[in-house]
């Protein structure tokens, strides 16, 4: 197909932000498509030139671009930045320096898809020396056979800015529309949704689409591949929780760490995905290694929950002090002494050659049970309970929470386990939230994307007989925070900048002035800040300038909730 035809497809979907527009603009062009024997164009509409569960990149950054575009044109790499500055935007530049390039041109032979996605794929592939000399060559080759047009679009796909709206749901509207009509959209959209969650590739779904629901249908789950996790929904309290998946149920502790599908393919292969189905393999080795010792079977597909632990107190720690473990490309060895991580395994959905997806969450249970013999700080089975009595999953609730993790999870089972679903076969109940209005005493600064805002607040309470404000725990930030305080860690950074009175490398002790409210799940006594107390899952959900620091809550009504949860008091 020529490369032109999908640059068009591009300016249109830019071109509207209509949802039903776009929808209908990519259908028309799949329509096409479907004659085309390389549906692999697929990936380009995306922006990319790989399917989704891939972790590949073409790795050309603006600098490498430039120096193509200079190659291509023939215009200094300083005038091209110069042209860069005015615009902002490389694809504009390259854009209008091919076009002053054209005007002398006679000759140009015809850019097309599958050209792009096989040189932008060699650039991907290429390693060790040459490398950054080898991706400008194959960048400026397309570049020198580009339109105009042609050349916004490319300098925006490798560069990873395409950004014309062809997000998962609309795509997977438009194949819909594409392959079964737009009347029918409604009868077979689930399927087209339940085959991506499996594949994680639009090509791959499309093909199968061509032919039928059948075709859509037999899409298997490959071990190695990443797949989407299923997802929960909530539960107020054990009684609701039964209502949603009926009795008996099976109830297991909720680990509060993070998701990993461990993966075994025909050739013992071990992968080990997140849910964001990034291969994070390397970054886990000793998980690896329990893997291979404690799961006896020629191939699965494993869930599991890996929560991190102090390897001196061998107590389990929240989410955020181990989460740096998933990004680190080096001192691997050492970071997973530092914080290991025990991995909980709940779910099995791909055995031996088999599918597990349609057996009932009963037998799929049983059998992981049956196939992992772990050990505790390793790798083990979930601490399940199956129950249909209230009381009992209520002490079980209590146990789970008594050991440091977050609550329950609540089962269904009977059902199936849908890829990328949040159905309510799994619930979660965590305890009835509290709250304090407490006054924020530090923070620290972000890495990375977060690098000059702060990321994460120390919070403290009021000792009422000094009247100094003594930490009661540390609150990181998110997106559902965000969300709920109606204000964004953006904003409370610009308040809390000109409060720093001291800065030791990342941490900064602030001017006890603003006062927030924290919602949190219990308290546990704790050595590491200063009230002696901790927080545990502290969420800030307001900010009150209406309060003063004077008013915030007291040491001694720390003490007092933490002895009412413990039950050193009565309520
Ligand atoms: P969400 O999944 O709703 O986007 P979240 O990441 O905060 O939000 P929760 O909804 O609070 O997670 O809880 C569901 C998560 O709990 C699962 O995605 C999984 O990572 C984790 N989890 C911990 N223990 C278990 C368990 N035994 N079974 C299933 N999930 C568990």
């Amino acid at each position: 197909m020529k490369y032109e035809e999908l640059c068009k497809i591009y300016e249109r979907l830019e071109a509207t932000s209509s949802r039903l527009d776009k929808t209908e603009i990519l259908a028309n062009f799949l329509h096409k498509l479907k004659k085309e024997k390389n549906k692999e164009i697929i990936y380009l509409l995306r922006g990319s030139v790989f399917p989704d569960y891939s972790q590949k990149e073409v790795g050309i950054s603006a600098q490498l671009a430039i120096k193509a575009i200079s190659k291509a044109t023939g215009i200094p790499a300083e005038d091209v930045v110069e042209e860069w500055k005015k615009s902002g935007d490389l694809g504009k530049t390259a854009e209008k320096l091919v076009k002053k390039k054209k005007q002398i041109t006679l000759f140009q032979k015809e850019l097309t898809t599958e050209k792009v996605l096989e040189n932008l794929r060699k650039a991907a592939e290429l390693e060790g020396p040459g490398t950054i000399e080898k991706k400008i060559s194959l960048l400026a080759e397309l570049l020198s056979a580009a339109k105009p047009i042609e050349a916004r679009y490319l300098i925006r796909t490798v560069l990873g800015e395409l950004r014309v709206g062809t997000g998962e749901g609309i795509m997977r509207d438009a194949i819909t529309w594409a392959c079964f009509g737009r009347e029918k959209a409604k009868e077979y959209v689930a399927s087209v949704e339940a085959a991506y969650d499996k594949a994680n590739d639009f090509a791959a779904v499309f093909e199968a689409a061509c032919h039928g629901v059948k075709k859509l249908e037999e899409i298997m789950l490959v071990p190695g591949k990443p797949v989407k996790v299923m997802l929960a929904l909530k539960a107020k309290n054990i009684a609701d929780a039964f209502e949603q998946v009926g009795k008996p149920a099976a109830f297991e502790f909720k680990y509060d760490g993070f998701r990993m599908m461990l993966n075994k393919s025909e050739d013992g292969k071990i992968t080990i995905f997140t849910r964001r189905l990034e291969d994070v393999t390397k970054q886990f080795p000793e998980v690896v290694e329990y893997v291979k010792k404690y799961i006896k079977a020629k191939s699965f597909i494993i869930d599991s929950e890996a929560v991190g632990y102090s390897p001196r107190t061998k107590k389990y720690r929240p989410f955020q002090e181990i989460s740096q473990r998933i990004k680190r490309k080096y001192d691997i060895e050492k970071l997973s002494k530092e914080l290991p991580v025990e991995v909980n395994v709940f779910d099995i959905i791909y055995y031996n050659g088999k599918s597990l997806l349609n057996e009932p969450f009963r037998k799929r249970s049983e059998l992981l049970r049956k196939i992992v013999k772990g050990k505790k700080l390793e790798l083990k089975p979930a601490e399940q309970l199956i129950t249909d009595s209230e009381s009992k999953a209520e002490s079980f609730f209590r146990k789970a929470l008594k050991a440091g993790h977050e609550g329950l999870m609540a089962k269904n089972l009977d059902a199936p386990y849908k890829p990328g679903a949040r159905v309510g076969y799994m619930l979660k109940i965590k305890p009835e939230e509290k709250e304090f209005d407490l006054v924020i005493v530090g923070a620290e600064y972000g890495t990375g994307k977060r690098g000059g805002w702060l990321s994460s607040f120390v919070i403290a309470c009021r000792d009422e007989k000094t009247g100094n404000f003594l930490e009661v725990g540390k609150v990181g930030t998110g997106i559902k925070e965000k969300q709920e305080v109606g204000l964004s860690f953006d904003e409370l950074t610009k308040m809390l900048k000109p409060l720093i009175v001291e800065e030791h490398g990342r941490d900064v002790r602030i001017k006890p002035k603003i006062v927030v409210t924290v919602v949190y799940q219990n308290i546990q006594k704790s050595p590491k800040y200063a009230s002696g107390f901790a927080l545990r899952f502290p969420r800030i959900t307001r900010l009150r300038p209406d309060r003063s620091p004077s008013d915030i809550a007291t040491l001694s009504e720390i003490r007092e909730e933490w002895e009412k949860e413990t039950g050193r008091k009565k309520s």
